[in-house]
């Protein structure tokens, strides 16, 4: 079976791995595919970062400090102390030095002419992964706040600076309209047997992938069902500031409210299938009476087993509505 996920950060990493689990438990034959989020990238210091494929690429790698919750384990922070002296990095931004060997040779692949696909071929090749990263396009398309007088931000310095609490008027992907989808995310998409929507944050996770052009028309035409898992559980984010970027789009922090915001595929939406949390199946008719089948399931990653029972949740809710279409 081939299975593509969307997935971002954080939340995206912790699902993927959980998807992989699954699979490695299974008898059965798979392939994952991850079009991953660009949306947070951004450059500093001369150097481009990926914040959600590195989440991603280190969870699988076994690379990730669990505890810290980001960037890579028995990291060290000497050259990042060296360019904050330099002025070159901001006081509130913290490079790990490992985290910045990936950084250079990244931007060196880069300015060598290859393209973001070609690069994160390259930095999956290191480990074992399991599965198949791809940027969700080549192009750049950084997020952008804008505040209510105006003034423009890059998203990295609205998240990590202000810690989501200065006023947002809209979120800008800078770039989108000329935007398009990498070829070997588009091919995820056709040629998966299901997709999955990862619990990513909505708004500037999954948010931008949807929101490069032809994104949406390759979930439209593609013949996977599509489930997507909530990153809402009781009314709230789990680990993360998710509640700050749903208001900005009028959104409220609700497991049903999120999936009604993502729209059903038979009404222009993307999704077939919505996995809620256990605490949230009162949420369950009226995303149904939205045009998506609903279940409440345990929603919480909380190791391998809690997120591989996830994983096959969403799964089968997935085959359940092949089956039926
Ligand atoms: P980011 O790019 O690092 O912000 O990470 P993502 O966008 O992939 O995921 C962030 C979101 O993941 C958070 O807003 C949470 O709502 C969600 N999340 C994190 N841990 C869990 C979990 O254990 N279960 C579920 N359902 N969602 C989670
Ligand atoms: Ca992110």
């Amino acid at each position: 079976m081939k299975i593509t996920v969307i997935a971002g950060g954080v939340g995206g990493a912790r699902f993927v791995r959980g998807v992989r689990e699954h699979v490695r438990r299974s008898a059965e034959e798979h392939t994952i595919d991850v079009v991953v989020n660009t949306g947070d990238d951004w450059w500093l210091a001369g150097l481009r970062i990926w914040p959600d494929h590195d989440s991603v690429l280190y969870t699988l790698a076994g690379q990730n400090d669990e505890e810290r919750g980001w960037g890579r384990r028995g990291e060290s922070e000497r050259v990042s102390a060296e360019l904050r002296t330099w002025g070159v990095t901001p006081e509130w931004f913290t490079l790990g030095d490992l985290d910045l060997g990936t950084h250079i040779a990244r931007t060196a692949w880069l300015r060598a002419g290859e393209t973001p696909t070609e690069v994160a071929r390259r930095l999956g090749a290191r480990w074992d992964l399991g599965v198949t990263l791809h940027p969700a396009t080549d192009d750049e398309i950084d997020t952008h706040i804008v505040t209510p007088d105006g003034e423009r931000l890059h998203f990295q310095e609205w998240w990590t600076r202000h810690r989501a609490r200065m006023p947002v008027e809209q979120f800008v992907q800078q770039g989108i309209e000329a935007a398009r989808p990498s070829p070997a995310a588009l091919a995820a998409i056709a040629g998966a047997d299901v997709i999955l929507l990862a619990p990513s944050n909505p708004v500037v996770s999954i948010g931008p992938v949807l929101s490069i052009p032809g994104v949406r028309d390759a979930l439209a035409a593609a013949s996977a069902p599509i489930v997507g898992v909530s990153p809402i559980i009781g009314g709230a984010a789990v680990r993360g500031m998710a509640e700050a970027c749903l208001a900005v789009i009028d959104v409220s922090a609700d497991a049903g409210a999120v999936a009604r915001h993502y729209g059903a595929r038979g009404a222009g939406g993307v999704l077939d299938g919505w996995l809620v949390g256990e605490e949230d199946a009162q949420a369950i008719a009226g995303i149904e009476a939205a045009g998506i089948a609903a279940r409440a399931v345990p929603l919480w990653m909380k190791d391998a087993n809690t997120s591989a029972a996830l994983a096959a949740d969403a799964l089968d809710l997935a085959l359940t509505l092949a089956d039926v279409g």
